[in-house]
C-alpha cells in the first residue's frame, strides 16, 4: 500500500488543539507521557511472550533509548515493545478510542474550562508530543511480524495524517519529534537526562541515552552514527518492590505522577507487603485532586490500579481489585502467587483476588482514617474531591458501613454555616442524654435543608439535625438506618416520638382542629393523601409529612429529570393549627377564596421540599386573586 493521507478524527482534531495550548506550561511532560507509552508497550509484549516466547525472536531485551540530534533538530523514543498494526496505529493514534476522552470533551463543550489539570488528568498520552513538535514521525512494526510489515505514520497535528508501510529493522515503535523553534532546551543531553530521572526513574525497564552525547563537544549524539554507547540512565526498578527505607518521598511522589497521569503530587498513598501462604505487595494512592471523569465515568473506565504478577504487569484491573466506591484510588498490587496466565475471567471468581482486595480495601479506608486523624486539612479537601464517592461505599460495602460512615462529615443545625464539618460520632456526643436517635434532614441544597419548616419543633427543642444535601444523601441514608447502635431518622418522615405530655397536647390540639382538618380535606380533595395537625413546626403554617418509605420530594424531582419512572405519591399536609393563615382559613366563609388559602398552604409546603409546582400557572392566578383581594 502507498501513502494514504487521512484527516483525524473530528475530536482528535480537537484535543490536539486544547493540548497544544493548554500544556504549554507543562510541556516537558510529552517526555514522560511518550516514555510511559513506551513502557506500557514492553508491559505488553513482556505478558504476551509468557505464552508465545517467540515474540521474543531476535530481540530478547524490552528496553527504551532516548536520543536528539540538535543538527535535524529532533528528539527520538524508540522501545522494543509490542508495536503496532496498521490498523492499530489508525485506532489508537488517528482516533479517539477511549469514550472517557468524549466524555471529556463533551464535558468541555458543556462550558467546563479547559485547563492543564483536567487534561493531564484524562492522559492526553501520545497527543502532548504535539505541545513541543510540530511534526512527529512514528515508526512502528508489530512484535511477530516482518520488517516489511512496518509503518510510518506522519503528522504535524493539524487535521491530517499520512500513514504508509514501511521497512522497520526492529521490534517496537519509535516517536521521532521534529522540535519547533523555540524548543531548543529539549535538545540537550542533561535536560533530558534529568526529565528522566524526575518523571521516569521507576520505570521497569532500562532507559538508555547514548553515552557519548553527554561528552561529545558538538552535542551530536544521533544515533545512526556508529558505536554509540548507550548508558542506562533510570533506576530501572519496580519502586514497590524495595524496602521502604529506601524510597524518599519524592519517589513515591514521581512515580504516582508516572503511573496516575497526574500533575499534582499525591495526597497519601500506603506500600505494604503481605507475606504468609499468599504474598503481595501493594502501593496505594490517593490523589488529591479527582481525576476529570471520575463522577461521570462508569466502570469500564477505569484505570490507575495496576496488577503485576512477579514483577510482570498483567492488566489493569482496577475492577477487579477495588470496588466502585474506591474508584479514585490508583497504584499497584503485585501478587507473588497467582498464576501468570490468568485471565480477566478468571481473576472475577479467583479466591485468592478476592484476599487481595480486601487486604485493598482495608489499607484504602485505613489511610484515609489515618488522615482524618493526622491531617485535617488534607483529609477535609480528600472529602471535598471524593467524599460523595465514598457515599457510594454505605450502599456498596455492607461491611465496612460503620468504618465509612464514620469518616463522613456533614453540616447541622448546630454547625457553622454550610460547612460539612460534624462527623456522626460527633453528633453523638453532643446528643441529650434521653435523645436515642440520629436526626437527619434531606434537601436540594444547604438553604433549603437548614430552612426546612420540618425542623422548627426541633430547634425549640434544642435539638442538633445534621442537614444533608447532597444528591446521594438521600440514596445512601437509605442504606444507613443506624450508626454505633443509633437508629438514624429522617425530621421529614413518620410521626415523630413524642412524650406524654406532648402527646397529650397533639391529641387536644387535633380535636380542636377536627373542623379545620376536615375543612381543608375536602377543598384541597384528591390532592392529599392525609392533612393532619403537626408536632413539627412552630412557626410555619404547614409542612409535609412522609411516610417512613416514601421518597423525599426532591430527589423524585431529580430522579424523574434523569428520566426515570418514579411512582406518583399523594403528600401528607401538615398544618399548624395556630398559625395565622390557618386561622383565616378556619373563618373564610367565601368557598372560592378559602379554596385558594387552602392551595397556597399546600403548595407553599411542597416548594419549602423541593417539589415542583404541578401547575405553575394556576399557582401564579391564584397568588394574584389573593394579593389584589
Ligand atoms: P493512552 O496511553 O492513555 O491510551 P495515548 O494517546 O498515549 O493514550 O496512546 C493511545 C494508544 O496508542 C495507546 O493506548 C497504545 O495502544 C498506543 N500506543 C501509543 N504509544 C505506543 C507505543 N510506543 N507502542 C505501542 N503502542 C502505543
Amino acid at each position: 500500500m502507498t501513502t494514504q493521507t487521512r484527516p483525524f478524527e473530528a475530536e482528535v482534531a480537537q484535543v490536539l488543539h486544547l493540548v497544544t495550548h493548554s500544556l504549554y506550561s507543562h510541556k516537558e511532560i510529552f517526555l514522560r507521557e511518550l516514555i510511559s507509552n513506551a513502557s506500557d508497550a514492553c508491559d505488553k509484549l513482556r505478558f504476551q511472550s509468557l505464552s508465545e516466547p517467540d515474540l521474543l525472536a531476535g530481540q530478547p531485551e524490552l528496553r527504551i533509548d532516548v536520543s536528539f540530534d540538535r543538527d535535524a533538530r529532533t528528539v527520538t523514543i524508540t522501545d522494543t515493545g509490542i508495536g503496532m498494526s496498521r490498523d492499530e496505529v489508525i485506532a489508537n493514534i488517528g482516533s479517539i478510542a477511549s469514550s472517557g476522552t468524549r466524555r471529556f470533551l463533551e464535558a468541555l463543550e458543556g462550558g467546563q474550562k479547559a485547563d492543564a489539570r483536567l487534561i493531564g488528568q484524562f492522559g492526553v498520552g501520545f497527543y502532548s508530543a504535539f505541545v513541543v513538535a510540530d511534526q512527529v514521525t512514528v515508526l512502528t512494526r508489530q512484535a511477530g511480524a516482518e520488517p516489511e510489515a512496518g509503518i510510518q505514520w506522519q503528522s504535524d497535528g493539524r487535521g491530517e495524517y499520512t500513514i504508509a508501510d514501511a521497512v522497520v529493522a526492529e521490534r517496537g515503535t519509535t516517536v521521532i519529534l521534529h522540535l519547533k523553534a523555540d524548543e531548543d532546551e529539549f535538545l540537550d543531553a542533561w535536560k533530558l537526562r534529568s526529565l528522566i530521572g524526575k518523571y521516569s526513574d521507576h520505570i521497569a525497564f532500562p532507559i538508555r541515552m547514548p553515552k557519548q552525547a553527554m561528552e561529545s563537544e558538538d552535542g551530536d549524539n544521533n544515533p545512526a552514527d556508529a558505536a554509540i554507547e548507550w548508558e542506562v540512565v533510570n533506576d530501572a526498578s519496580a519502586l514497590w518492590a524495595k524496602p521502604k527505607s529506601e524510597i524518599s518521598d519524592e519517589d513515591y511522589q514521581n512515580f504516582y505522577k508516572s503511573l496516575g497521569h497526574d500533575f499534582n503530587d499525591a495526597a497519601a498513598w500506603s506500600h505494604n507487603r503481605v507475606e504468609g501462604n499468599q504474598s503481595f505487595t501493594t502501593l496505594l494512592y490517593i490523589p488529591s485532586q479527582p481525576p476529570f471523569d471520575l463522577m461521570m465515568g462508569g466502570r469500564d473506565e477505569r484505570k490507575g490500579l495496576k496488577l503485576y504478577i512477579k514483577r510482570v504487569f498483567v492488566m489493569d484491573a482496577a475492577e477487579e481489585l477495588l470496588p466502585n466506591y474506591l474508584r479514585f484510588v490508583r497504584g499497584v498490587v503485585d501478587s507473588d502467587d497467582l498464576p501468570l496466565n490468568v485471565s480477566r475471567e478468571i481473576l472475577q471468581h479467583n479466591r485468592q483476588l478476592e484476599r487481595i482486595k480486601g487486604a485493598c480495601v482495608k489499607r484504602v479506608l485505613d489511610l484515609i482514617e489515618k488522615l482524618s486523624r493526622d491531617e485535617p486539612e488534607k483529609f477535609a479537601a480528600f472529602l471535598k474531591a471524593f467524599g460523595n464517592t465514598l457515599k457510594e461505599g454505605i450502599v456498596e460495602d455492607h461491611g465496612n458501613r460503620e468504618r465509612i460512615a464514620k469518616l463522613l462529615r456533614f453540616a447541622s443545625t448546630q454547625g457553622e454555616a454550610d460547612a460539612q464539618t460534624i462527623s456522626l460520632d460527633d453528633y453523638i456526643g453532643r446528643m441529650a442524654g434521653d435523645q436515642t436517635t440520629i436526626w437527619y434532614i434531606t434537601a436540594d441544597g444547604y438553604k433549603a435543608a437548614a430552612g426546612s419548616p420540618q425542623l422548627e419543633a426541633f430547634r425549640a427543642k434544642n435539638i442538633e439535625v445534621l442537614l444533608m444535601f447532597d444528591r446521594i444523601d438521600e440514596w445512601m441514608l437509605g442504606h444507613l438506618n443506624e450508626y454505633a447502635g443509633k437508629p438514624l431518622k429522617n425530621v421529614a418522615k413518620g410521626e415523630l416520638p413524642l412524650e406524654e405530655a406532648e402527646k397529650q397536647q397533639q391529641e387536644q390540639a387535633t380535636q380542636a382542629a377536627a373542623p379545620l382538618l376536615e375543612k381543608l380535606k375536602s377543598l384541597l380533595g384528591e390532592r392529599v393523601a392525609d392533612v393532619r395537625v403537626s408536632a413539627r413546626l412552630t412557626d410555619s403554617p404547614s409542612c409535609l409529612a412522609l411516610s417512613d418509605h416514601e421518597m423525599a420530594p426532591h430527589l423524585a424531582r431529580l430522579l424523574r429529570e434523569a428520566g426515570q419512572a418514579v411512582p406518583d405519591s399523594k403528600p401528607t399536609l401538615e398544618i399548624n393549627p395556630q398559625h395565622a393563615l390557618l386561622k383565616k382559613i378556619e373563618g373564610e366563609r367565601d368557598e372560592a377564596r378559602a379554596g385558594d388559602l387552602a392551595a397556597v398552604l399546600l403548595e407553599q409546603a411542597e416548594i419549602a421540599a423541593g417539589a415542583p409546582l404541578a401547575d405553575p400557572a394556576a399557582f401564579v392566578q391564584r397568588m394574584n386573586r389573593l394579593l389584589v383581594d
